[in-house]
C-alpha cells in the first residue's frame, strides 16, 4: 500500500507542525459550532475542524447527535473560519450526505473500526472519491482490525489514509479511559511506514489532565498530527464533558509542547520505537503482576478465615502444567517459563504467609 503522497501532503500542510484537529466531541448547535471555530482561529496552528453529528454511544438515551443538520454549521465554518471541516461517518448514507455538503476529511470512529462489515460497506460507498479518511483503532487491543479497515479502504481506492490512536479499552487498572498500548501503534507504523498517525489523547485520557503528557508522548513517537477534542463551554458539553478542553486551554498546551524535528537518522529511530514497545509492553507486565499480588492477597484473608492451609500441591502442579502449556504455544523457552513460576509461587507463598500472621495477631 502506498500512503508515500499523503504523508507528504499532510507534511507540507503542516509546515513542520504536527497536524493540528480540534473541536468538539459533538455538534450541539449552531451557535456552539460557530464559536468554537472562532476561538480556535485565534490559535492559528489549528488545521482542521472536528465534530461528531452522528454519535455512536454505548448505551441508548445518551446525546446521539444532531444528524444530518449539522453539515450546515460545519459548511458554515469552512466558510467563514477557512477550516478544513470534518466528521465521523459509519453508514453509507452518511457518507453521501457529507460529500454532498463537501466535508473535506471524513473518520471513521473506534467502534466501527470493530465491525468488518460496517468498514466495507462504507469502503464500498468511497469507490471512486478521492477524500482523506482517517480511521481510528477499534476499541480492542486487535492490531488486526485496524489494519484491516486500513486495507478495506485501500483496496476501495482510497489513496488519503491516516490512523488515528485513541487507545483500547482497558482491561487492567489505569488512570486513562482508553490504554494507549503504545506499542499497537508503533507496531502499525512499522508496517506501513508512511502511513500518517494521528493521536486522539481526548479518548487516551477520558480526562483533562493527561490530554498534555499523552499529546507530548505522541509527538516524541514522531506522530504526524493531534486530534483533540476542544468545546467553549466544557463542563456543557452534551458528550465526553470531563475530555474537553477550551480553546484556550488548548493553546496553552500546544505551545507548551516540545516539538521534535525527525532528524535522526533511521536506524536509531527503529531502535526507538522498538524501546517504546518494550516500555509500554515492560509497564503492561507490571501492572497485571500487581493485579495478581492484589488476588492472592484475597485469597490469603480467605484462606485464613476458612482455616485452609497456603500451599497445596494439587493447585501447584497444576498451575506448573497449565501455565507450561501456554508458554509451550506461545513459543515461549521452558527453562524460562518454569523460573518466573518459580519466583511467582514464592512471592505469593511470602503475603500468604505474611497475612496469616498478621491475622493470627489480633
Ligand atoms: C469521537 O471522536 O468523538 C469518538 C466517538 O471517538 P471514538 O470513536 O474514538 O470513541
Ligand atoms: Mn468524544
Amino acid at each position: 500500500m502506498k500512503f508515500d503522497s499523503f504523508s507528504s501532503y499532510i507534511q507540507r500542510y503542516q509546515k513542520g507542525l504536527p497536524l493540528l484537529i480540534a473541536g468538539p466531541c459533538s455538534a450541539e448547535s449552531e451557535s456552539q459550532v460557530l464559536s468554537i471555530a472562532e476561538q480556535l482561529t485565534k490559535n492559528e496552528k489549528v488545521h482542521v475542524f472536528r465534530a461528531g453529528i452522528w454519535k455512536p454511544r454505548t448505551r441508548p438515551g445518551n446525546f446521539e447527535g444532531v444528524g444530518y443538520e449539522g453539515l450546515k454549521w460545519l459548511k458554515r465554518v469552512k466558510a467563514e473560519y477557512k477550516l478544513q471541516i470534518c466528521t465521523e461517518v459509519a453508514k453509507p448514507k452518511h457518507v453521501e450526505a457529507a460529500l454532498k455538503e463537501g466535508i473535506d476529511i471524513l473518520w471513521l470512529g473506534a467502534r466501527t473500526v470493530s465491525n468488518p462489515f460496517s468498514v466495507q460497506e462504507i469502503a464500498d460507498s468511497l469507490k471512486g472519491v478521492d477524500i482523506p479518511v482517517f480511521i481510528k483503532n477499534p476499541i480492542n487491543p486487535d492490531i488486526h482490525l485496524w489494519r484491516g479497515a486500513i486495507e478495506r479502504m485501500s483496496h476501495s481506492g482510497v489513496t488519503k489514509i491516516a490512523a488515528i490512536h485513541r487507545g483500547f479499552y482497558p482491561y487492567e487498572d489505569t488512570k486513562f479511559r482508553n490504554i494507549p498500548k503504545w506499542e499497537i501503534p508503533i507496531e502499525l507504523k512499522t508496517k506501513f511506514q508512511h502511513l500518517p498517525m494521528i493521536c486522539d489523547p481526548s479518548h487516551i485520557s477520558g480526562n483533562r489532565d493527561f490530554i498534555e503528557e499523552i499529546a507530548q508522548k505522541a509527538l516524541d513517537l514522531n506522530f504526524d498530527g493531534l486530534m483533540v477534542e476542544t468545546h467553549h463551554t466544557p463542563d456543557l458539553a452534551l458528550s465526553d464533558a470531563e475530555q474537553q478542553i477550551t480553546p484556550e486551554q488548548l493553546a496553552q498546551i500546544i505551545r507548551k509542547l516540545v516539538i521534535r524535528h525527525d532528524e535522526i537518522d533511521k536506524k536509531s529511530s527503529v531502535i526507538f520505537n522498538y524501546r517504546e514497545q518494550i516500555d509500554s509492553i515492560d509497564q503492561q507486565l507490571m501492572e497485571l503482576l500487581s493485579q495478581r499480588m492484589d488476588v492472592v492477597k484475597k485469597i490469603a484473608f480467605y484462606k485464613s478465615e476458612q482455616n485452609i492451609t497456603i500451599f497445596q500441591l494439587r493447585r501447584w502442579e497444576n498451575i506448573i502444567r497449565t501455565r507450561s502449556e501456554w508458554g509451550k504455544k506461545l513459543k515461549l523457552n521452558a527453562h524460562f517459563i518454569e523460573k518466573i513460576l518459580e519466583l511467582m509461587h514464592k512471592e505469593s507463598i511470602q503475603i500468604q504467609n505474611d497475612i496469616m500472621n498478621q491475622t493470627k495477631e489480633k
